[in-house]
């Protein structure tokens, strides 16, 4: 076992939300002048892509144009002039990159500030999971791989769970012709046929929509609602102030709110879309706000609307889909799965409503999930049947303080903090890029505070 002869953080997860944080943990050791040491441990070979930006399809664009996705919140331009140096076709503030170049620049982003850093600054790198996560006094002891390591602080950035596969009927879930992750390593390289049947409409559905359309090919895309996302302006919109939301909030007051604010958009600018990316500023707080049941309440019967509108697509992944849609490749609509039986040549699917859909390959698109308390990842379940976790509201993600530290079942603290999806029970909107780079930015102050304080390990101990 080895201690931590230097002030050492690990962060468990090496995505963008693991990576941002040891960026950032980087600046902020530069800044204090104090020296440390950052073990980031992840199974996936490659730093900073993790699920979204680990695509190779160029046609999975980013949802979020260049000019919002920089690093370092003080130097907005700076994934832009990245995108520039690299000649990426198109570079600016305004482009909607291929969604590996952010992965790339991520990666290169993390190499430059630990090379700014060096001789203050180290960066380990295991190519294995944190397994285990044991508190001990002021710091953790983390099991990754085969090693155990004693380390100040522990960041959990595990991105999402593996998506739902319990709406799959048996003989469906059972098939090889079910795709059950279609963002598994070379899950959708393989896939023949000409009929396939996508199961979910949001955006993942769009991703392997691009992916899989090709000649004499009939995609088919299904879900309850049968609503797509919306896709973002291709010119630059105003600005709003968010709305002004009563003292006393319920989900009643708050939908009457956001009717009004969007008709007032619609009627000054011709566009709702001012109105909902208004109301990003004041997420957070508006659903911290909201009684539990008026959550609960939204996620039953709000969320998909408001992911809908607010996750939009690129407009050119807009455009490239309505061509699908236009040309008769792809058809979607609403259903729901109520029965499946295998044969020779496919799956015939039965929907609620009695429709029959033949399809060679099925496809769950019904995206990521949040509910970290069924997750069967041996570093989440130790930390929550010990209690050193516990689940966040509503079962999503876990319960933490104001920057992102755990609290246990007990109330206690630990040296644990997490962000992106370990945050969406206490945040709401905590996933993309913009929440992430900010929660990633006060996570690391808030630990290198932490450090500061942390007396000399003495000499003959090291
Ligand atoms: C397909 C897709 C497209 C998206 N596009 C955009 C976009 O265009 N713009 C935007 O702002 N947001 C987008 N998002 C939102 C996305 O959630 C964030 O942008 C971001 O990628 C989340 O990163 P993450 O690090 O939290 O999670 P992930 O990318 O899932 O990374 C988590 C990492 O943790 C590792 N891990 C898990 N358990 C352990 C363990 N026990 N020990 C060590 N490592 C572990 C995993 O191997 C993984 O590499 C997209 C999301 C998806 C799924």
């Amino acid at each position: 076992m080895t201690g931590p002869a230097m002030p050492t953080v690990a962060v468990a997860g090496a995505g963008a939300a693991g990576t941002l944080t040891a960026i950032h943990l980087v600046a902020a050791a530069e800044r204090a002048g104090t020296p440390l040491r950052i073990l980031i441990a992840d199974p996936d070979p490659h730093t900073g892509r993790g699920v979204a930006y680990g695509t190779t399809d160029r046609r999975h664009l980013l949802n979020v144009p260049a000019g919002k996705l920089s690093a370092w919140p003080a130097d907005p331009g700076h994934f832009a002039a990245w995108l520039a140096a690299e000649g990426v076709p198109g570079a600016g503030p305004g482009l909607f990159a291929p969604r590996a170049e952010y992965g790339r620049y991520l990666a290169h982003t993390l190499a430059a500030a630990s090379a700014r850093a060096r001789g203050l600054v180290r960066i380990d790198r295991a190519h294995a999971p944190i397994t285990r996560a044991e508190p001990t006094g002021s710091g953790v002891r983390v099991t990754a791989g085969p090693a155990r390591v004693d380390v100040d602080a522990l960041v959990l950035a595990l991105g999402s769970t593996a998506p739902c596969t319990g709406w799959a009927p048996d003989a469906l879930a059972r098939s090889s012709r079910f795709v059950a992750d279609p963002w598994a390593r070379g899950a959708l390289a393989g896939i023949g046929g000409t009929s396939v049947l996508l199961v979910g409409t949001g955006l993942t559905m769009v991703d392997v929509a691009l992916s899989l359309a090709g000649p004499g090919r009939r995609l088919r895309a299904i879900s309850r609602h049968g609503l797509l996302p919306a896709v973002h302006a291709d010119r630059p919109l105003p600005q709003l102030a968010p709305p002004v939301l009563p003292e006393r909030l319920g989900m009643g007051e708050l939908r009457t709110a956001i009717r009004r604010h969007v008709r007032a958009s619609l009627a000054a600018h011709g566009d709702w879309r001012p109105a909902i990316d208004s109301l990003r500023p004041v997420t957070a707080e508006v659903w911290s706000r909201l009684p539990l049941a008026d959550r609960a309440e939204f996620l039953r019967t709000g969320s998909r609307r408001w992911e809908v509108l607010r996750h939009r697509m690129a407009p050119a992944v807009g455009a490239r889909l309505s061509a699908l849609l236009q040309s008769g490749s792809l058809h979607v609509g609403a259903g729901e799965v109520e029965s499946a039986t295998e044969s020779a040549d496919g799956i015939e699917v039965v929907l609620r409503d009695g429709q029959r859909i033949h399809a060679e390959v099925v496809v769950n698109c019904t995206g990521p999930r949040c509910d970290y308390g069924s997750a069967a990842d041996p570093l989440l379940r130790g930390l929550l049947d010990s209690g050193h976790a516990r689940p966040g509201p509503l079962g999503l993600g876990l319960a933490t303080d104001t920057d992102g530290r755990l609290t246990s079942t007990g109330g206690q603290q630990h040296a644990l903090w997490t962000l992106g999806t370990g945050r969406r029970g206490e945040l709401w909107e905590c996933t993309a890029i913009p929440e992430i780079r900010a929660h990633a930015v006060a996570l690391a102050e808030a630990i290198a505070a932490r450090l500061s304080h942390r007396t000399p390990m003495p000499a003959a101990a090291r």
